[in-house]
């Protein structure tokens, strides 16, 4: 073990020129000179999902993690550029159609229409279940489902360096609001996690938080810091500049601010947890994701890595031993196997509920203890997260095995039960109860305390 001089954990030098950040959207599909190689008629059907679906990829991106001599199969292509697949048959004609005829009115109508139609999370989707003060003051920018954890959105982080395809937190990449919030929004936090001892985790998540430049970020940090929170033991940061900007921990201009605010976290004696969204082992293959992780394990923070299961994108179970190895490898924790949310473009990116089990099982088997931190594939339902623990036989019946991971009702934690064998269902709401019962146990629990449930949040990145 190399013992760790605190002298040494300030970051490489910048590489001479550091490559600056560039975007890239919509427009830019006709201008990209690697798209060149397509058809005209697979650029017009990307331009099409990309007038209704959020788009964003940046150059980092397009220059080191595609294989563009086969651009249409590779994973990070479908991860990051609009597939046709994407909108329904309906949906597209129409949206084509209203392109075509140039009248743009016609054209928003019919964008908005499909949007609506696209059941993007609820609207509400952070002002459900909204945490208050004593003092009744609303905190919006919060989420407190489970006990232990808090969930915060910094206002200034509801965007990311490139959008993943199958994210409809679009909803959320629109308005990003002035620095001015940050204080006060931080000393709400900080009032809430004073009201809740109970509160071990603080998860900053977003979007991606590590779009915010270092300054507002620590603004956030340094106060909780300052607030010296008896119960606070861990801060999480929901991200994935680790994948699509890489260069945030080696060489932008507040690289060493950012550094160092971890490093204060760390020297706190608090945990400092980098909660990173990799969805393929082609995200950590390059130096300078490498030399990322390197600069943020030696501010003594952790890595742990989750990821949801997609059709097309990493839904062989190779595609899942290869990321745990090199995970552990480079030092990272695996943590989650998430499932595909029923929204949007679900019927594209879903796996079903029992293929999702056999790529897990068939792919944590080729690994060593260490990658099997791995939980899942687990599905953020309304009741809470369900894992799906297997498929077992029980008196000449095939059944699926599910386990409350985190639950409403924190009594429910990793209480098992059972759903009837199917191979086609996709979600919680497809399944039925095995052996004849007629609810799940938290539905009957639910009822009985005069809970009708809630829309949920599926926490994509974080
Ligand atoms: C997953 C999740 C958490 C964190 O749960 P852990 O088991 O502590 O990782 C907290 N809040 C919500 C809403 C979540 O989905
Ligand atoms: S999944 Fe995460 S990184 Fe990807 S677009 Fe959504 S919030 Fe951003």
């Amino acid at each position: 073990m190399t013992k760790r001089n605190p002298q040494t954990l300030i970051p490489v030098p910048a590489a001479a020129s550091p490559p600056a950040f560039r975007s890239y959207g919509r427009t830019d599909l006709r201008r990209l000179p690697q798209l060149k190689q397509l058809s005209r008629d697979r650029l017009q059907a990307m331009d099409i999902v990309a007038r209704v679906l959020p788009f964003k990829v940046n150059n980092y991106v397009v220059e080191n993690l595609i294989d563009w001599t086969r651009a249409l199969d590779d994973p990070i292509f479908r991860l990051t550029f609009p597939q046709p697949g994407m909108l329904r048959t309906d949906h597209f004609n129409e949206v084509a159609g209203a392109v075509r005829s140039g009248d743009r009115e016609h054209l928003l109508a019919t964008i908005h229409a499909v949007r609506e139609e696209l059941n993007p999370h609820p609207a509400g989707q952070k002002d459900q279940n909204v945490p208050q003060l004593s003092d009744g003051t609303p905190l919006p920018g919060m989420q407190h489902k489970y006990t232990q954890t808090v969930l915060f959105f910094p206002s200034q982080g509801q965007t990311c360096h490139a959008y993943c395809t199958f994210c409809f937190r679009w909803p959320q990449f629109v308005a990003i609001k002035s620095g001015r919030f940050a204080m006060r929004e931080a000393t709400l936090l900080i009032r809430y996690l004073r009201e809740h001892p109970e509160v071990t985790d603080l998860l900053i998540t977003g979007g991606d938080p590590l779009i915010m430049r270092a300054k507002i970020l620590s603004a956030y940090v340094d106060a909780v810091l300052k607030a010296d929170l008896p119960g606070l033991q861990t801060i999480r940061i929901g991200t994935k500049a680790l994948s699509y900007w890489p260069h945030r921990f080696v060489s932008d201009p507040d690289t060493p601010e950012l550094l160092q605010m971890m490093r204060r976290v760390t020297e706190r004696g608090l945990h400092l947890a980098l909660m990173a969204h990799v969805n393929h082992v082609n995200e950590l293959q390059t130096g300078v994701a490498e030399q990322a992780l390197r600069n943020i394990r030696a501010t003594g923070a952790e890595v742990r890595s989750q990821s949801p299961l997609m059709r097309r994108i990493n839904d062989a179970p190779e595609d899942w031993t290869t990321l745990w190895q090199r995970q552990v490898r480079l030092g990272m924790v695996p943590y989650y196997m998430f499932l595909a949310r029923d929204t949007g473009a679900q019927h594209h990116f879903a796996v079903p509920l029992v293929r999702a089990w056999e790529i897990y099982s068939e792919a944590i088997r080729k690994t060593s203890g260490l990658a099997r931190t791995a939980r899942g594939p687990s599905m953020s339902s309304a009741p809470g997260k369900i894992e799906i623990s297997g498929v077992a036989r029980v008196r000449d019946q095939r059944v699926l095995v599910l386990r409350m991971l985190q639950g409403r009702n924190p009594d429910w934690a990793y209480r098992p039960f059972f759903a009837e064998y199917d191979e086609r269902a996709l979600w919680l709401d497809d399944l039925r109860p095995a052996f004849g019962e007629r609810e799940f146990f938290f539905e009957r629990e639910a009822v009985a305390a005069g809970d009708e449930g809630d829309e949920f949040e599926a926490v994509a990145a974080a």
